[in-house]
């Protein structure tokens, strides 16, 4: 048994659903389980739509909505040729009416509230699941959509929550285990869930990874596959650095030291339930499915090479703090720890000393630091307009003259802080956010030059093209 996750751009249009029923037809003998996210930007038009609502703009509102509707009844029309018999219609009609009345509250109720935002944004996933399904029965493949909220049981932190672990494993074994074993090929909703209570809940943006690895981890499969329109995690990002090369297998840890460093590629936390069973991870691009992707293991062999890529932050800003003179040291470290603990603010890079104390975080996390309460330690200055770059792999455990070989080859380049150390897996420093694209160009050279062929492979073709 396998998971496989489709959604977004690599469901966008009716050539590129088309391409994923291929996909999956051509892996039925692995007893393939189905996960979606809703189609294109889905999300984000219906986010939009909800806020219009609430702010009473109707008409703005109705006309987003139409474009949606009109948008995912066309997807259905062409996937389906006996599409007005066929009560995939009458499925999504009932959707998109059910949508309207929800909207029409809002607009009563002129406000948004995240338990009202989680069930409209729910909708995206239910569609998408409705289509992509019907299109798989229309390739003879006996797909059964399942409604995920039945057994991804949530906590109720709406816009961003967290399952309850074994109410959602039981319930996962319980409703997809026999589909499966009797030959069927379920299709789930990502990203959405619902509480104890029958609320409907999500799992935050980008969230539906996270589903896949939930629902492989309960189901115990052999390999959990998230298919995207990039060919798996890359050596750098390839919209700045178009020498970026695919790599073929990395480390959990690895993986989720990219992703905090700023890797857009997965959701922060959707390794944890795959890694916690030891299942392998593939990231695929459904636009070439012959490609070999990323394979993300537990133990994922270091190369030749001393990195494994480099990620960066942008919008990161430098915090520095100087406690007074007469503050005791351990009573300031403390102070300003519980502060940090309290907004949420997790620093990327933090160094301190007997002067003080400087960190580097987002700029969004940047104004919570200016509370009255770190004033009282201390003076506290924010620069703004920088970036983090991170080198990640396995062999910095061991290399030697790191540091010297980084910063020998940013000649010209300034440097605000450095963290060393604090991960034996990874290296980050901090430079003005302009600076970028040409340290990560720099670094790439250096890294790079002969990359090992068993872990990295060519820039991707489809890189080429851009
Ligand atoms: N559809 C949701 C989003 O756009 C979840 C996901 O795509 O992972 O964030
Ligand atoms: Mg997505």
């Amino acid at each position: 048994m396998i998971i496989m996750k489709f959604g977004g751009t690599s469901i966008e249009d009716i050539d590129s659903v088309r391409r994923v029923v291929e996909i999956i037809h051509s892996r039925l003998d692995l007893c393939p389980v189905v996960v979606n996210s809703a189609m294109g930007k889905t999300t984000r038009k219906l986010l939009n739509i909800a806020r219009l609502s609430a702010e009473g703009m109707d008409k703005e509102a109705a006309r987003e909505l139409d474009a949606i509707r009109e948008y995912h009844v066309a997807m259905a029309r062409g996937l389906t040729p006996d599409f007005k018999e066929n009560n995939i219609r009458t499925a999504l009609e009932r959707y998109f009416e059910e949508l309207q009345e929800l909207l029409e509250g809002l607009s009563v109720l002129r406000e948004l509230t995240p338990r009202s935002q989680d069930r409209i944004l729910s909708y995206g996933e239910l569609v998408a699941t409705t289509i992509i399904a019907s299109a798989l029965r229309q390739r003879g493949i006996d797909a059964r959509w399942l409604d995920a909220r039945a057994f991804i049981i949530t906590d109720e932190r709406f816009t961003g929550a967290r399952p309850v672990d074994d109410l959602t494993r039981l319930g996962i074994r319980r409703d997809v285990l026999p589909l499966v074993s009797s030959g069927c090929v379920p299709v789930i909703q990502g990203f959405i869930g619902s509480t104890r209570g029958g609320d409907t809940t999500t799992l935050g943006f980008e969230g539906s990874d996270l589903s896949a690895s939930l629902v492989g981890a309960a189901l115990d499969v052999s390999d959990i596959q998230i298919w995207k329109d990039v060919d798996g995690i890359m050596t750098a990002d390839p919209s700045i650095f178009a020498g970026a090369r695919t790599i073929k297998k990395i480390s959990f840890e690895e993986a989720s030291e990219l992703t905090f460093f700023g890797a857009k590629i997965l959701h922060p936390d959707t390794l944890e339930p795959a890694r916690s069973k030891d299942i392998p991870v593939h990231i695929y691009n459904s636009r070439q499915p012959e490609g070999g992707g990323t394979l993300i293991t537990a133990s994922a062999k270091s190369g030749s090479n001393v990195i494994t890529s480099i990620a960066y932050k942008r919008s990161v800003c430098i915090v520095s703090i100087v406690p007074d003179a007469r503050a005791n040291p351990a009573g300031f470290f403390r102070a300003v720890f519980d502060v940090l603990d309290r907004e949420g603010i997790t620093p990327s890079v933090m160094t301190t000393s007997n002067a003080g104390m400087v960190m580097a975080v987002s700029a969004s996390e940047s104004s919570k630091c200016v509370t009255d309460e770190l004033s009282r330690l201390g003076t506290v200055n924010i620069f703004g307009e920088k970036g983090t770059i991170s080198l990640v792999g396995e062999n910095i455990r061991t290399a030697r003259g790191l540091a010297s070989l980084v910063f020998r080859n940013l000649d010209g380049i300034n440097i605000d802080m450095v963290a060393h150390g604090a991960s034996p897996i990874s290296f980050t420093f901090v430079v003005n956010e302009t600076d970028i694209p040409s340290v990560i160009a720099r670094l790439h050279e250096t890294f790079f030059k002969d990359p090992d062929p068993d872990l990295f492979g060519y820039p991707p073709p489809s890189l080429r093209k851009r």
